[in-house]
């Protein structure tokens, strides 16, 4: 049997439907972010990256390398196995104290992703409750989609942040148990989910709620704890979601929420039980990360600030910038071949890295490229963007807005 030809067959497919991803050979710079990298065909070549979910740059922090540093020194690389198996390493136990507090919950719980914590966290936490029926936003993310099909328990889905919908269903749903499932900045869409009005419903119709601020923790809420803390109804959302991977520029994901309902998923989800723990040092990073971003204003400021400047500058270049309430920035394109050469001319002829977003990341139609500014991101570097950006949409015959009102 020739078993190669099954998975050359499944390559060809992608090609043919040009969903074949290509990543960029990147090498980021600590200390000179967004400055990065490319080690291109034709060699080494200083880039921009204008793409990175590494929002505030706390990947390149001293406080959080000096974390790292210190105790993968003091304590070594891995954290030796799982934490049933080898104990629980100091710098972690001290992570979900810090991630707790963050949002005011009685306990929190590491997982090794946020996929991870999406995934076992979701289907546990359901599968713990009888005859429980999840209630999912529309546009969740593919983790929360997997972890809802794990529990094995009925769903329905909700259109998209429509508060009326969700409550049809709630009521229809009667006295049963249910567990709502929503996510509180889209990424792909960059909108907000009203998480004080879910609430309100979850409580008038006895629902459980789950919150993803996997796209919202570090830079949202005086404490960067989130949308929920911004709007001041973290104490109504059940299990609060988050990742150490993107704004605070580490790695892992976690759960918070209830002492008893975090011991649970700790003593039934395979994902929790069956796989090696965090490292320390990683652990210790992400709790130095945490603990700056709940003091420090200054990177939630500039960060605005810069998301803010950009968003004007794109815009006002004629760029069809699509509605964004939040950091991130998409920049619709609607053809999935013009936005992987979007891209490549980006990269190529300018010296910025934007990944394009195509299916199945985002509907067929709907291709687009993500613009995420950080704090680090001046007004040359913005202004640079907007000129690349209007030169690559001019050479592939993309509508600009100013060419439209022209017309
Ligand atoms: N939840 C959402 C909404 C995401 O967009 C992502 C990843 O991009 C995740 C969860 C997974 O988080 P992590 O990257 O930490 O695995």
């Amino acid at each position: 049997m020739d078993y190669s030809r099954f998975f050359t067959t499944a390559l060809d497919r992608l090609r043919d439907e040009r969903r074949y991803r290509v990543f960029a050979d990147l090498e980021r710079i600590a200390g000179r972010f967004p400055h990065t990298t490319w080690h291109s065909p034709q060699g080494p070549r200083d880039i921009i990256v204008w793409c990175s979910n590494d929002y505030l740059g706390m990947g390149q922090h001293p406080k959080v390398i000096g974390a790292m540093v210190e105790t993968a020194t003091r304590m070594g690389a891995g954290a030796g196995g799982t934490r049933n198996i080898s104990g629980t390493n100091h710098p972690l136990v001290e992570l979900e104290r810090e991630l707790a507090e963050l949002h005011g919950k009685e306990s929190a719980l590491l997982f090794t992703s946020g996929y991870v914590s999406n995934e076992t966290g979701i289907a546990t936490i359901a599968k713990l409750i009888p005859d429980c029926l999840i209630l999912s936003d529309a546009y969740n993310h593919n983790s929360m989609i997997e972890g809802i099909r794990r529990s094995g328990c009925d769903k329905q889905i909700f259109r998209h942040n429509d508060l009326v919908h969700l409550e049809e269903l709630l009521k229809a749903a009667g006295d049963r148990p249910k567990l709502i499932a929503f996510e509180s900045i889209y990424s792909m869409d960059a909108d907000v989910a009203p998480i004080g009005a879910i609430c309100d419903l979850a409580k008038k119709y006895g629902a459980m709620t789950y919150l993803d601020e996997v796209h919202a923790v570090g830079m949202y809420g005086p404490h960067g704890a989130g949308v929920a803390e911004r709007d001041g109804v973290m104490n109504s959302v059940d299990v609060i979601e988050g990742t150490l991977g993107k704004a605070f520029g580490c790695f892992g994901g976690y759960i918070s929420a209830s002492a008893d309902l975090c011991d649970a998923v700790r003593s039934y989800a395979p994902g929790f039980i069956f796989t090696t723990a965090l490292p320390p040092a990683i652990c210790a990073a992400a709790a130095a990360s945490i603990r700056h971003l709940k003091s420090s204003q200054w990177e939630r400021d500039r960060h605005q600030d810069r998301v803010a400047r950009a968003k004007a500058v794109l815009t006002a270049a004629g760029l069809p910038v699509m509605p964004s309430d939040t950091h991130i920035i998409p920049i619709a394109v609607g053809d999935p071949e013009k936005c992987k050469a979007a891209s490549d001319l980006l990269l190529t002829e300018h010296g910025i890295y934007i990944q394009p977003i195509n299916f199945p990341t985002v509907p067929k139609g709907t291709e687009r490229l993500r613009v995420t500014p950080s704090p680090y991101h001046d007004d040359h570097l913005i202004d640079a963007l907007a000129e690349a950006l209007v030169d690559v949409w001019e050479k592939l015959g993309l509508p600009l807005r100013r060419a439209m009102a022209a017309e």
